[in-house]
């Protein structure tokens, strides 16, 4: 198929801001020939996300955005064309989502010690039903005037090494592959330029990745949109011999630190597309 597409964006269901039905309609109403959802730990967008799809004629990819460790290091790996319904991954995200609620409210804690009182039920509430992310107290710092903006509360608060900042106790990165697997879905590593890894530490990523059963990685990305970046994640695509995604990350509309649905820049023209190979 061709047209525009996206592989990787958020609704509400997870830290995005619209629901799931208003981002089929915005990624229709952008054009896009087809769209997975693929929000952090949970698949529970993905069927109100389908019936909407359907409505539009567009084609909707079932997908999920895991946290996994590896080295210590904290890398997303995205499942594409995931059964949603398998036990497998259905039992994985829910141990997945108890880490993070875990998580979600040792950063209140920690935010209420630091002198923000408030933070938890003030996360809480922009959250709605979706488990409290870092990005949900931001929200909350930005909408009760303690920062200036988004980026500030993570630099002063939320990112390692802040007194908000709790380490996430995800599971194994070899793990969310075999439940991504398992439940029939291609494991694809996420904007891989984003955890600020040296050329040799990524290559390390990668070799891991692959022999875990990786299957394909983004090469365009929302967050690396210069055509430098593009060039370098397409070299080692093709080295690794990974199918190659494109995704904005899009969180919300007019988000300055997250891309539009279907921005990604255009992937290099001779690598095997990953969108070709989903059933
Ligand atoms: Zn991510
Ligand atoms: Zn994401």
């Amino acid at each position: 198929m061709s047209g525009p597409y996206d592989l990787h964006c958020h609704s509400a269901t997870s830290d995005g801001h619209l629901a799931p039905t208003e981002v089929v309609a915005r990624a229709a109403g952008l054009g896009l020939a087809a769209l997975a959802l693929t929000d952090h730990d949970t698949v529970a967008g993905v069927a109100e996300a389908q019936r909407a799809a359907a409505s539009y004629g567009l084609r909707l990819v079932p997908g999920v955005e895991l946290s996994v460790l590896w080295q210590r290091r904290t890398l997303h790996v995205v499942g594409l064309g995931v059964d949603p319904q398998e036990p497998g991954l259905q039992a994985g995200l829910a141990q997945m989502q108890r880490a993070r609620q875990e998580r979600g409210e040792a950063i209140g804690e920690r935010l209420e010690q630091a002198g923000l009182s408030g933070a938890r039920a003030g996360a809480r509430a922009v959250a709605g039903s979706a488990d409290i992310t870092r990005a949900h107290y931001a929200r909350w710092m930005v909408a009760s005037g303690q920062v200036r903006g988004f980026e500030e509360a993570f630099k002063r608060y939320l990112r390692q090494g802040r007194v908000g900042y709790v380490p996430g106790d995800w599971v194994a990165m070899e793990q969310g592959i075999e439940w991504i697997r398992g439940a029939g879905g291609i494991a694809v590593l996420a904007h891989p330029l984003g955890y600020g890894l040296t050329g040799a530490w990524l290559r390390r990523v990668l070799d891991a990745f692959t022999a875990a059963g990786g299957g394909g990685m983004e090469v365009a990305c929302g967050s690396s949109p210069e055509p430098r970046q593009v060039q370098r994640l397409g070299g080692w695509c093709r080295r690794y011999g990974l199918l190659a995604s494109a995704g904005s990350d899009f969180h919300a509309p007019g988000d300055l630190s997250s891309r539009e649905l279907g921005a990604a820049p255009a992937l290099p023209g001779d690598l095997p597309r990953l969108l070709d190979a989903l059933p």
